[in-house]
């Protein structure tokens, strides 16, 4: 069977699932702890990508070396900013960019010198898993009814978007690009360049806890506390189901 690592990038985000971790087994490695164990009949590793790019690129290999997982999902939180991606949301994605990736004039904005590349895709048919997963899981909890289920590109980088001003310039920039991001975070598209690397699928769910603007701080604060992990808790419940 196929070990499965679940990242997520705040511990309160991560609690939801050590809830339900059955059989757990602590490791430390490399400054972090790994939780291995079983959700819902599925080997697993639970872990903290911590925060950054390079941070969860870090956890990413520790993942598919030490610990052999053979595919990562991510859960977390992201700040909204395509039209209509509201507090609540959630954004399956199809890719991700590095939005402070800039090595122009010398390769083309965003482009990741020697791949030749400025987007990482997800993995196909996890991410098809995962978006089926998002669906049951947003019916379970019994949601507004406006609560959406978005599936798109999303936009990595080493900064907390928290300013209208930034987020707008930073969509637009990333539209000249070519590139339509939904949602804003930081870890992301580390992860999909690993898991590239290695050639092992990736996909990720990203729950919207701020529209990347003034109030980004404070609604980032009262989200993550309150709604995230249940959000993470009922997505993973049913992807286990499908894998
Ligand atoms: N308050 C936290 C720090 C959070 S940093 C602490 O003290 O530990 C924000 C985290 O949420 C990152 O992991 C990032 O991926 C995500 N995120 C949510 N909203 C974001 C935004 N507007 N801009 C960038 N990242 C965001």
């Amino acid at each position: 069977m196929t070990t499965t690592a679940i990242l997520s990038a705040l511990a309160e985000e991560q609690q939801g699932l050590l809830e339900l971790l059955q059989q757990p087994q602590k490791t430390s490695h490399a400054g972090r702890d790994f939780w291995q164990g079983r959700l819902h009949g599925q080997p697993v590793v639970l872990a903290l990508s911590r925060i950054g790019k390079v941070a969860a690129a870090t956890t990413s290999v520790a993942l598919v070396e030490r610990f052999k997982v053979g595919r990562i999902v991510f859960t977390g939180v992201a700040g909204g900013l395509g039209d209509g991606v509201c507090v609540g949301d959630m954004v399956v994605a199809s890719g991700f960019v590095q939005h402070d990736l800039d090595v122009s004039p010398l390769f083309p904005r965003y482009e990741v010198p020697l791949y030749g590349q400025a987007r990482f895709d997800c993995d196909k048919a996890l991410t098809a898993q995962l978006l089926r997963a998002g669906r049951a899981g947003l019916a379970s909890l019994a949601l507004p009814a406006k609560t959406l289920l978005h599936h798109g590109l999303m936009a990595s980088g080493d900064r907390f978007v928290s300013g209208a001003d930034e987020a707008r310039s930073l969509r637009s920039a990333l539209r000249h690009g070519g590139h339509e991001a939904l949602a804003v975070e930081m870890e992301g598209a580390a992860v999909a360049q690993v898991c590239f690397d290695y050639g092992i699928p990736f996909a990720a769910v990203r729950t919207i806890s701020d529209r990347a603007d003034d109030t980004a701080h404070v609604d980032f604060s009262v989200f993550v506390k309150d709604v995230a992990s249940l959000y993470a808790q009922a997505i993973i419940r049913e992807l286990m189901k499908l894998l």
